[in-house]
């Protein structure tokens, strides 16, 4: 009934029971012989708080005290417990070896950085791409890596893209550096270094920028040279006629393509200048109107200006992103559908631009690469149309330059909307730091 512990320890007390019983019986006295049991019993109990004090403080965790009655239990099940943290804390040092051997080996800098942005942990690759020393644990990152960019990247606390700097080390080496917070307060910095990407990119878009730069000057001349003999009036048969057309077709989209990819490179490859404040609206109001003059059978163009502010940023690169939505909108919806642009104030307080049309639409699969070069959806109602596939990646290079994104939502056989959004702190008001007469809904 009882587990094996209880009966000796009730075996005891029934011991010193029987031994005072005794004594009681011998002296006359049941006072003494009661009070001495309870100090017996009392005594062992705190003989065996001292010993457990003493194993739990100073003993061998392996070594299991002798104990009887109750305390044989206790100390073996403080062993036990002891026993199994034992083998859990051999566990975690294990793990955390391997962690520490793993990220030791990482090509990749990576720094552990607790909440007041001090060092607390790094690995070798941060020795060698940031420069950091086993001395600098607990100093701030901000104090080794002094860059600008950097130092304002830690402090806004959005880490959601990688920032570009220099390495402290050696100028030649290009860190991109990303924060990924984890934990409590804590933050994991890790530097990539993107020395060859960085030169197989500007390699990769120095090529593309000479080609095309190449290419400009003969094909101005030679569209020159079809564009003379198509209306050079003099009577040609129709065969001729067809095949100069065609001709002339083909190198205005040659030339496109090449305009192209020169703005794309221009994008890329050229910071962004200084920026002014730009007249949206009235950009808008010049872009549909020349919209509307594209093709005679195009669909029903509406614009609503629902706000007379605009944007400070780069005129011509804007003029240039807005245009391509705009004009993709009109391209790609048939002559009995409507598009409408659409620029207002939204309720998050930033301003935006809606293009909206009622066109063929664009399955969902497709939207995730729409802004991807040369990506053109390969339906049949995209086929009439020639295009040079480098519009929307045009777009959202202008954007980001803007500080800004391009949102695609779509619905098959319904329509399309091409929006995106800037920040309060891109917005020109008109009549205040900007020479924008105001404009009409
Ligand atoms: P393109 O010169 O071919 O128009 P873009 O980069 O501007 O190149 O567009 C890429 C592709 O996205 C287009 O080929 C077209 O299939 C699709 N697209 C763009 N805008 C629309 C739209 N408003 N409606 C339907 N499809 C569109």
């Amino acid at each position: 009934m009882f587990a094996g512990f209880w009966r000796a320890e009730l075996t005891f007390i029934l011991f010193i029971l029987l031994a005072g019983g005794l004594v009681a019986k011998l002296t006359g006295n049941v006072i003494l012989p009661a009070f001495l049991a309870l100090a017996v019993y009392l005594l062992r109990h705190l003989f065996h708080i001292n010993r457990l004090l003493n194993w739990l403080r100073f003993g061998k965790a392996s070594r299991l005290p002798v104990g009887d009655g109750v305390w044989e239990d206790i100390y073996y099940l403080i062993f036990r417990i002891r026993r199994r943290n034992r083998r859990r804390k051999k566990l975690l040092l294990k793990m955390l070896e391997r962690f520490r051997t793993s990220t030791a080996a990482l090509p990749d800098a990576t720094v552990v950085l607790g909440s007041r942005d001090q060092i607390e942990w790094f690995n070798e690759a941060a020795e060698r791409l940031l420069g950091i020393r086993r001395g600098d644990i607990g100093q701030n990152i901000g104090n080794l890596l002094r860059s600008p960019r950097f130092t304002r990247h830690l402090r806004q606390g959005d880490y959601l893209n990688a920032v570009s700097i220099v390495s402290p080390v050696t100028d030649r080496v290009q860190l991109d550096v990303r924060i990924v917070p984890y934990g409590d307060d804590l933050r994991l910095l890790v530097a990539q270094d993107v020395t060859q990407l960085r030169f197989m990119e500007r390699v990769r878009s120095d090529f593309i920028a000479n080609v095309s730069h190449e290419l400009r000057t003969p094909l101005t001349v030679l569209k020159g040279y079809v564009e003379t003999l198509n209306d050079a009036g003099e009577p040609m048969p129709d065969k001729y006629r067809q095949m100069f057309s065609r001709m002339e077709e083909q190198t205005s989209r040659m030339q496109n393509l090449v305009d192209g990819l020169l703005s794309l490179t221009r994008l890329e490859s050229v910071s962004p200048g200084v920026h002014a404040p730009v007249n949206v609206p009235a950009m808008l109001d010049a872009i549909c109107h020349d919209a509307r003059l594209l093709d005679e059978r195009s669909p029903e163009l509406i614009l609503a200006l629902d706000t007379p502010d605009g944007l400070v940023g780069s005129d011509p690169e804007l003029h240039s992103a807005f245009s391509n939505l705009i004009v993709n909108a009109v391209k790609y919806t048939p002559p009995e559908g409507q598009v409408t642009v659409h620029w207002f104030h939204d309720p998050d307080g930033k301003i935006r631009l809606d293009v909206r049309d009622s066109g063929p639409g664009i399955a969902a699969e497709h939207l995730p690469r729409l802004t991807e070069r040369f990506y053109r959806v390969n339906s049949e109602k995209g086929r009439r149309h020639t295009g040079s596939g480098l519009g929307l990646a045009i777009v959202k290079h202008v954007l980001s330059r803007h500080g800004s994104e391009l949102e695609i939502s779509s619905t098959p056989g319904q329509g399309s909307c091409f929006s995106c959004a800037f920040n309060d702190n891109r917005i020109s008001r008109a009549g205040t730091d900007s020479p924008h007469p105001p404009v009409g809904g």
